[in-house]
């Protein structure tokens, strides 16, 4: 009984703590607001409090609108105007947060913001829809209440819309990005990466809205607001949502300050112009980088997909796999033990389809191993073991191993390694890259001849796999080293396109290197260079 009341309690204190601390951001920002040149001291283009309540409901529910409204109130009474203009701002200004919040959750709507359908609706829903309530009613109080600045309607309810607007989305995201984002990662080089972000965009907006600066070049950039761009680019591609609202806010702060001391860009208008083009500025800014992050986002969440599919794909996979090949081992051994007469062909029959079962499955055995390497790679996770390994006779091997691929598909395999090389390497490894620039060079190599050779450089080894096959552009040259990547020419070939990557992820593992030197229509060199001994 007393558990549950104390749990009351503190339910009853944390939303008594809420509604004051948004009564109190909605005062305190609202009368800052209003002192950016408001039309009959109510209308300002500068208005955070939209994006505070909004923020503070889709966060904390709807029931915190009573905060909202008593602020709205207050801050409304403060400048003078009617108390039944207050009451009427109060209730426009509430439904605006209230309206936007029901139908953003009606309509899916992701607080993280890490989606570009959930930007769209923050623009229409929020930020273009629910602000014509408040503005609209702000409209009819000022006309009932016969303020003069009223008098051309359509400029002070822009006013009022754009201030409210911004606030959607400029603030707003600003405290959703915060509020629910995983924390980043905090490396010394990201602080630092942070910091350089943060002076490169203070310069640049010192530039545009700063007083005119003496030197020739530097004066033709602060001409527009152009010179922003990167920064705030910058910003949406390596630090997201978070980057882009603190780097947003940063610049709007020191637009602001300008338009107020009449630098800058839009020097020379008058307050009311030059506060109104900073804003439009800072509106459409926020709305093209809060997409630009969404989509990176989203683009970065499908790349975890990808991984943690092939992951999860690789490891099921693998399993039954060599449950498999036991089986097929089992059923081979006992098809050849059959008794075999000239008048009954079932046993050779049964032998040869269980031994070409088999070579599908250690293929498929392969596959599978492929893609548990990628996801071993992508989770940083490829360890070595390394052993003395005879150069001449792991490519002996390889090649006695792959003679009849190689036979049917009519090429000769010539092997040379002229000097005994011992070296110090993991030997499974190595040989699964070699493994694979041989079936290459016999898949691609046209049925004609692959050299294999191997020679010491030094302290490194070099192997390389030549054939006079299809041969590979130089301009795909880089890209076949990539995961997944895999030429036009060769759909109609199968593979997965992630041999040549874990390759090269191999050598560099021993601290060489995989490199390709080719021509199209003359064939392939493909060169592994290691150190002999890994250091
Ligand atoms: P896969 O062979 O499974 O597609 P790899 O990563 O081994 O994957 O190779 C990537 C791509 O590089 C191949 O799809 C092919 O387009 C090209 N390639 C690799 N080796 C050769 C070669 N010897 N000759 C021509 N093209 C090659």
């Amino acid at each position: 009984m007393t558990a549950a009341r104390a749990a009351q309690d503190r339910r009853l204190l944390r939303r008594a703590v809420a509604l004051t601390s948004l009564f109190l951001a909605y005062v305190v920002t609202a009368r800052m607001g209003l002192t950016f040149d408001a039309l009959g001291g109510i209308a300002t283009t500068v208005w955070p409090p939209t994006g505070i309540a909004l923020a503070a409901v889709v966060l904390g529910g709807i029931r915190l609108w009573p905060a909202i409204a008593a602020a709205a109130f207050v801050a409304n009474a403060m400048s003078g105007i009617p108390l039944w203009g207050c009451l009427a701002i109060a209730v426009g200004n509430t439904l605006e947060a209230v309206v936007a919040a029901v139908l953003l959750r009606r309509a899916g709507f992701d607080r993280r913001l890490q989606r570009f359908g959930d930007i769209l609706l923050l623009i229409l829903v929020a930020a273009t829809g629910s602000t014509t309530i408040s503005a609209g009613v702000g409209l009819a109080v000022a006309r009932l209440a016969g303020l003069s600045a009223a008098a051309r309607p359509a400029g002070f309810f822009a006013v009022w819309w754009i201030g409210d607007a911004l606030g959607d989305l400029l603030v707003a995201p600003l405290i959703l990005a915060f509020a629910d984002n995983p924390r980043p990662s905090h490396r010394p080089l990201r602080w630092l990466e942070m910091a350089a972000l943060a002076v490169a965009t203070t310069l640049s907006a010192i530039v545009v809205f700063g007083n005119e600066p003496s030197w020739d070049v530097l004066r033709s950039l602060g001409r527009g607001t152009y010179l922003l761009a990167p920064a705030l680019i910058w910003a949406a591609v390596r630090f997201e949502q978070r980057g882009v609202t603190t780097t947003l806010m940063l610049v709007c702060a020191i637009g602001a300050v300008s338009a107020r001391h009449d630098t800058g860009t839009a020097a020379g208008q008058s307050l009311h112009d030059r506060l109104l083009f900073m804003q439009a500025y800072a509106a459409v800014t926020a709305a093209s980088m809060l997409m630009l992050a969404a989509a990176l986002s989203e683009r970065r969440a499908a790349i975890r997909a990808r991984d943690e599919f092939i992951s999860i794909a690789s490891h099921e996979l693998k399993t039954p796999l060599t449950a498999l090949n036991l089986r097929l081992g089992e059923a081979l051994r006992t098809a050849r033990r059959l008794p075999r007469s000239e008048a009954d062909p079932l046993p050779d029959k049964l032998v040869h389809a269980t031994a070409a079962a088999q070579v599908s499955a250690d293929h498929l055995g392969d596959l599978v191993e492929d893609l548990l390497d990628v996801s071993r790679l992508t989770a940083g996770h490829l360890s070595l073991r390394i052993e003395t390994v005879d150069v001449g006779g792991l490519l002996t091997d390889l090649v006695a191993r792959m003679r009849d691929q190689a036979t049917q598909a009519g090429s000769t395999v010539d092997v040379s390694c002229p000097a005994a090389i011992s070296a110090s390497w993991d030997r499974a490894r190595v040989e699964q890259v070699l493994t694979n620039l041989l079936s290459n060079a016999i898949k691609y190599g046209m049925g004609r001849p692959i050299r294999l050779s191997a020679r010491r450089v030094g302290e490194r080894v070099r192997v390389s796999v030549a054939d006079e096959g299809l041969g590979i552009p130089r301009a795909d040259q880089a890209r076949i080293f990539r995961a997944f990547e895999r030429l036009a020419t060769v759909q109609r070939i199968g593979g997965l396109g992630l041999g040549l990557y874990i390759g090269q992820q191999i050598a560099t593992a021993h601290g060489g290197w995989l490199s390709v030197d080719s021509e199209p229509g003359r064939g392939s060199t493909f060169i592994l260079e290691l150190p002999r001994v890994k250091e």
